[in-house]
């Protein structure tokens, strides 16, 4: 029987503070294991967290990004669990269980996702601030691992309501959410680093206007292609589930990648279980107005006023506008093309074609290209001041994106600057005529087609290195006489 889809996401977002969220030790990623610790994030007794204020700031600048209502009033909650990875025993979070003590720092906002033919309203229920637990290692030998690095590493749940209704819809608003966070500013969004981690809560249900079938959380996926497979996976354990006339348990499961299947990892825990009760080393974290302006003026710019940009300001056609929009990485890049003196359409045009081709070909991501948005703008200057022509350009351009070499030193290594002394032109196009009397014969007796022949024998003769204006003015000289 076919089901009706049903997805709600929680994303952690991990902000890019240069500190943790409650002490002052480096977040960081990589590192030589449990270098990054002070008594607050191992949880010593007697110890007391102090909020990172640069991290309540990204909050706030993502909440206001979603459209969410800032809460003045937030508060900070203790989750209690026992689990190795956490030191203090409890994680300080915004969730509480309880009406009184559930106050997240942003509710209440929304995404509008239109694009690959979905067009859906998706809540944005609560974003809540908490902080990270530390890692355990378990492929290194016999004996688990512990690395405390990452305890109290400052995060942002994104939660949606069960808005979504099919795979496609899920991927988009994920895309969309990466995009805004790396715009902002307040998250790398690196899924593989684990910086941008997202769980799938998944039902079915008869119809569209059934009521919602229970829900399974999906854990432990780090790219989109996992997500899509699990969330596949998971919708055909349920349809058989159901198919058979049993009930769904709502419970927690972990993707396996390697396995291709999802399995249990607990059945879903209730509020009361972690004892939540207000942070006692916490007051309410009190958020002004002024302080709510003061971040709304200084928001940087979002993607769909960037491609809007584009197009009004710089004269980009919509599609291009939106394709180098699409990552902000890619986005600054171009914008170093112009920074560096060239006009928006050339820039885009090489940008378009050439270095996103190689992007794909070497399935490179840009910081690790080998040359720079400099080295466009200087292969622009020299085709503009003649130097060479656009032929030879695009040869050039192809070494310079596997070597590196800036445009100049491949010019001067090669010989490559473009011939327009009349004199070699006319040396050549001497030589040509010589060698092909058949073809001079044919067009001075009026197959005028052969004109573009005689242009290429010229250009070849020069080595592709003569100006194409200049030969085509001495060949008509040379053919008329
Ligand atoms: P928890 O911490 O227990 O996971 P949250 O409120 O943080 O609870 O998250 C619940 C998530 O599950 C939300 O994203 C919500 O939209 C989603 N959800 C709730 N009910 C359903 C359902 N029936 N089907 C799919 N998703 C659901
Ligand atoms: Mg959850
Ligand atoms: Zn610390």
């Amino acid at each position: 029987m076919a089901y009706s889809l049903v997805i709600g996401l929680e994303v952690h977002a991990q902000l890019s503070t240069r500190t943790k969220l409650f002490c002052g030790c480096e977040r960081s990623f990589g590192e030589e294991p449990n270098m990054h610790t002070c008594p607050v994030c191992l949880g010593m007794p007697g110890t007391l967290p102090v909020p990172n204020a640069q991290a309540v700031e990204y909050a706030i600048r993502l909440g206001l990004a979603l459209g969410c209502r800032i809460d003045p009033n937030a508060l900070f909650t203790r989750k209690n669990y026992f689990y190795p990875d956490l030191p203090k025993g409890y994680q300080i979070t915004q969730t509480g269980g309880m009406p009184i003590y559930d106050r997240p720092i942003c509710v209440g906002g929304h995404m509008h996702l239109v694009g690959e033919g979905v067009d859906r309203h998706i809540e944005i229920v609560r974003i809540h601030m908490e902080e990270d637990a530390g890692k355990l290692i378990h492929d290194r030998g016999p004996d688990s691992l512990f690395d405390a690095n990452r305890c109290g590493t400052p995060l942002c749940e994104v939660v949606t309501g069960p808005d979504m209704r099919s795979i496609p819809e899920a991927i988009l608003y994920l895309q969309r959410l990466k995009q805004i966070v790396e715009y902002l500013g307040v998250c790398d969004g690196n899924m593989e680093e684990g910086n941008f981690r997202c769980d799938a809560n998944v039902s079915l249900r008869k119809d569209d206007n059934a009521p919602l079938g229970t829900r399974v959380e999906l854990k432990n996926m780090n790219s989109f292609s996992n997500i899509e497979k699990a969330i596949q996976i998971e919708i055909i354990r349920q349809a058989e589930i159901l198919d058979n006339g049993g009930h769904i348990v709502q419970e927690t499961r972990a993707y396996d990648v390697a396995r291709g299947t999802t399995r249990s990892l607990r059945s879903k825990e209730d509020a009361h279980d972690y004892r939540y009760f207000p942070e006692p080393d916490l007051v309410p974290l009190q958020v002004s107005e002024a302080m709510v302006e003061c971040v709304r003026s200084q928001m940087p710019e979002l993607p769909e006023a960037r491609a809007r940009r584009y197009v009004d300001v710089l004269g980009l056609p919509e599609y291009d506008a939106r394709v180098i929009t699409a990552d902000k990485a890619l986005a600054d890049w171009y914008e170093g093309i112009l920074a560096a003196g060239t006009s928006p359409k050339q820039a885009s045009n090489w940008f378009m074609g050439d270095v996103l081709r190689v992007l794909k070909e070497t399935g490179k991501s840009i910081q690790d290209l080998p040359f720079g948005p400099g080295h466009i703008a200087a292969l622009v200057v020299r085709i503009e001041d003649k130097t060479i022509n656009g032929k030879i350009a695009k040869d050039l351009f192809s070494e310079m994106a596997q070597s590196g070499k800036t445009p100049d030193q491949i010019i001067d290594e090669k010989g490559l600057r473009q011939v327009t002394d009349t004199g070699a032109i006319d040396v050549a196009i001497a030589a040509v005529l010589t060698a092909n009397p058949k073809e001079l014969e044919g067009f001075r007796a009026g197959k005028d087609k052969l004109f573009g022949f005689f242009v290429g024998q010229v250009m070849k003769e020069t080595k592709g290195k003569a100006n194409p204006a200049v030969v085509n003015e001495l060949l008509k000289k040379a053919l008329a006489g």
